[in-house]
């Protein structure tokens, strides 16, 4: 539903909304929201709604420190866990500066540059995300522990499965916010769960992924469980993966396509722009110290390739038919800023277009199990955070690809994380205090 203002107003009046959530992400893609009264809302789409941006991380410093929300109408929905008499809802907003101009630091106005810079060449990306979280005990303090909801494995069903009561209300209020989980199910480790969306315009899958995860954390909460997003929770079990697949529209018609088992020239470059640039946008993929744990095992990918099915590369160009085919990354984390990482995939995308790349041979070997000898011709991820941020600073592509402001602000953020796990005697408390709260 893309409601117009108009409609908004009305729907306000006529369902006793009593809160307006006015939401944006952080550079990070954390999630934020400042709460207003309907009668403030024909205000907050005319003028603005100011907050202190110099409080927000990675925003502004203090000496310029207002910056105004502007609600996006097509993005009202309810929030179906909060009351039902008194309702609230919440829009996703664009972020400007006092005169009118919108401000950098907006990875929502970023990924829509992307999006139409994509449109003037003539495609369009669709993007469908699958999301894995682990669900984990609190104590008694309500404090998340380590301590896995259940000990099932993939697919499995209950009584082993005790997820099946979070996905059901997960999928059914994510329904109520007119998004479109399509599948869902307990993932390979003990307490892991994964839901999968359907494909959508980018902007929105970006907001899509946002609000998954706090649908997500809320409901676990109010089930007295803690969801965790982190990438490598536990050494001896699978990893949070965001597989992210995308797939390329050209006059409503989907490339990815192909009848006889042969992809179009543009969608082999469109990949292989993405193979290109993977190495460098890492940092924005995988943001945390322990992404990098994540990597070579547990259907994670570690070398840069891609294949049709197999699932120890990176792009895995998955069976399926019609307007369903895509390509699938398998190398991002939830823990990603959505609106970056987007934005960086399709740009990666579109300069393969526009350089007419050629892509790579496949390689169908298991990257699990085969001698390192045969693997050693294949380039690898980056193997720590430090090696990604290094590789961002001095990419030309990450520097013409996002503005200036974010990627200062989130590489010398990313740095100092770095250097604070360096610095650590006890590497995984230090992981645990900044990642695991
Ligand atoms: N959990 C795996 C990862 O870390 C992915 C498993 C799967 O193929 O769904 O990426
Ligand atoms: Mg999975
Ligand atoms: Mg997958």
């Amino acid at each position: 539903n893309d409601y117009t203002y108009r409609e908004v107003m009305q729907y306000i009046s006529e369902n006793d909304v009593k809160f307006i959530r006015l939401a944006f992400c952080d550079i990070f893609g954390k999630q934020k929201n400042i709460s207003i009264m309907p009668r403030e809302l024909s205000r907050a789409f005319e003028e603005g709604i100011s907050f202190d941006a110099s409080a927000v991380r990675g925003f502004m410093n203090i000496e310029m420190s207002d910056l105004l929300l502007f609600p996006d109408p097509t993005t009202l929905s309810i929030l179906p866990w909060r009351p039902s008499q008194g309702r609230v809802v919440r829009f996703f907003c664009d972020i400007k500066y006092p005169d009118g101009t919108p401000f950098e630091g907006d990875g929502r106005q970023v990924l829509r540059q992307a999006q139409e810079d994509m449109r003037r060449l003539g495609y369009s990306v669709k993007i469908g995300t699958e999301c894995e979280f682990y669900l984990l005990r609190q104590d008694e303090n309500g404090l998340p522990t380590k301590i896995p909801h259940d000990n099932a494995s993939y697919l499995d069903i209950a009584p082993l499965d005790k997820g099946e009561n979070v996905r059901r209300q997960i999928c059914l209020t994510l329904e109520e916010m007119n998004m479109r989980p399509e599948a869902s199910h307990h993932e390979q480790g003990p307490g892991q769960n994964e839901i999968d969306f359907a494909y959508d315009s980018a902007v929105t899958a970006a907001d899509n992924m946002i609000t998954f995860r706090s649908v997500v954390k809320t409901l676990a909460a109010s089930n007295g469980l803690y969801a965790s997003f982190m990438p490598k929770l536990f050494r001896d079990h699978a990893g949070n993966g965001l597989h992210i697949n995308l797939s390329l529209f050209q006059h409503g018609e989907n490339l990815f396509c192909n009848p006889n088992e042969s992809h179009s020239p543009v969608v082999e470059s469109f990949i292989m722009g993405i193979l290109t640039r993977c190495y460098e946008i890492s940092a924005f993929l995988n943001p945390l110290v322990n992404s990098y744990d994540r990597f070579g095992n547990y259907e994670a990918p570690r070398y840069i390739t891609w294949s049709h099915q197999n699932r120890s590369q990176l792009i895995r160009i998955p069976a399926a038919h019609g307007v369903n085919q895509r390509m699938e990354l398998r190398s991002p984390d939830p823990c990603a800023n959505p609106y970056l990482a987007f934005s960086l995939l399709i740009r990666a995308g579109m300069e393969g277009i526009e350089r007419g790349l050629k892509l790579c041979d496949p390689c169908n070997l298991n990257l699990y199990d085969v001698p390192a000898s045969l693997v050693r011709e294949y380039d690898c991820l980056p193997s720590n955070l430090n090696e990604a941020i290094k590789a961002s600073q001095n990419s030309e592509f990450v520097h013409r690809s996002l503005p200036e402001k974010i990627i200062d602000a989130y590489l010398s953020a990313k740095t100092s994380e770095w250097n604070r796990y360096v610095d650590a005697s006890d590497k995984s408390s230090m992981i645990d205090s900044l990642y695991f709260s």
